[in-house]
């Protein structure tokens, strides 16, 4: 058995609970450290998953521990200088998404990776999901033909601001923090856009950014996709957090239902994710494929190569995710390639 990965945790906020979680589940990984500038939350992560060494300062974790990789689970304003510190400390990292919140900051983040020869992941895990990953499977096989239409579609009420009170001040939301998961599964399963045309709305008068968005796209290899994305939509059952899927292709076509169910070209197959011990429901899909896309970049670090949701690979899904505020700005469908 080889040696596991030495590595550490930035930030233990609400979301970084899983990440550690899965770290524990994978003997591939060691987490030695954890890092939060919230002493009492640090102390709190620390107990809960019996690491001894903390800091409340990256800089000073850096430099006291022999890592080979670090997980960055803070929010977005903390990515671009703690990826360059990481990269200066010659370390494999992983960073949470929004990876960053301008294309300036998101190449300077990839170059300096890439400069220091390590591996660089974006923590996207949707396509991970694993009936998610079923459908991408299919698609990938070349179960349906040629795929001319696709949607992706996260329509819910659930009250994601109770744990994320953040998501209610910035001027941006459901885009950039929700419709970049959908948005990333599209081009996971169609391929890269060319262009896109986007509307948005604000339903909720008690939150800054817009909760609705609808998007049309239009991918490389031909098909035409609409991805739609509302946290103000109250509908029965409550879906949250299921991305519906609907693929047409010249052979055939599935549809990912509510309840994770596939009705597709092998017949109904139930695609109910597992509920990981540490995993509570609704949450559970999305838990899991914190595990999958975890042991993805250890896989990809053993073997050499890069995870499907490299640095470089995200810049297109954040190009998407600005070509949709300047649609919706200006009224206009954006050319992806331009931005
Ligand atoms: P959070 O505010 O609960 O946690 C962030 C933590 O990072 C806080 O404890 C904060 O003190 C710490 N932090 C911030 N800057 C730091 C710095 N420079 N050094 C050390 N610690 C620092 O936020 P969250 O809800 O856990 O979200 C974190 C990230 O995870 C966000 O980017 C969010 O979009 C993402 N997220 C992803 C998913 C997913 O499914 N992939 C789900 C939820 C959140």
């Amino acid at each position: 058995m080889p040696q596991p990965l030495i590595g550490a945790v930035i930030g233990c906020g609400f979301f970084a609970q899983n990440q550690l979680h899965a770290w524990a589940d994978l003997p591939g990984a060691k987490i030695v450290a954890l890092c939060d500038r919230d002493p009492a939350r640090l102390a709190e992560t620390a107990a809960r998953f019996g690491i001894a060494r903390t800091y409340t300062d990256a800089g000073a974790m850096f430099a006291a521990e022999r890592l080979d990789f670090v997980d960055i689970a803070t929010t977005v304003a903390s990515h671009r200088p703690l990826v360059e510190m990481a990269a200066r400390a010659g370390v494999h990292v992983i960073c949470q998404k929004p990876f960053a919140s301008t294309m300036q900051d998101a190449r300077a983040m990839v170059q300096a990776v890439e400069a220091a020869g390590k591996t660089l992941m974006v923590h996207e895990n949707f396509r991970w999901q694993s009936a998610v990953r079923r459908v991408i499977d299919i698609v990938r096989a070349g179960d349906l033909g040629e795929v001319f239409f696709g949607r992706i579609s996260f329509r819910s009420g659930y009250d994601v601001f109770s744990g994320q009170p953040y998501l209610a001040e910035g001027k941006r939301f459901i885009i950039e923090d929700l419709g970049i998961h959908v948005l990333d599964i599209a081009r996971a399963l169609f391929g890269d856009a060319t262009r896109l045309a986007a509307t948005t709305r604000r339903i909720n008068p008690a939150i800054n950014g817009e909760d609705v968005a609808t998007m049309l796209l239009t991918h490389q290899g031909g098909a035409t996709s609409v991805v739609d994305c509302s946290y103000a939509t109250r509908r029965v059952p409550e879906t949250f957090p299921e991305s519906l899927i609907e693929i047409d292709g010249s052979k055939g076509s599935l549809r990912l239902e509510a309840g994770y169910r596939l009705i597709g070209p092998h017949g109904v197959e139930d695609l109910t994710p597992p509920l990981l011990p540490w995993a509570s429901k609704p949450w559970h899909n999305i838990q899991e494929s914190v595990l999958l896309i975890q042991r993805h970049f250890l896989d990809c670090v053993a073997a050499g190569v890069p995870p499907e949701t490299s640095g470089a690979d995200n810049l297109q899904t954040l190009a998407l995710v600005e070509a949709a505020y300047l649609s919706a700005a200006e009224a206009r469908m954006v050319d992806v390639a331009l931005l």
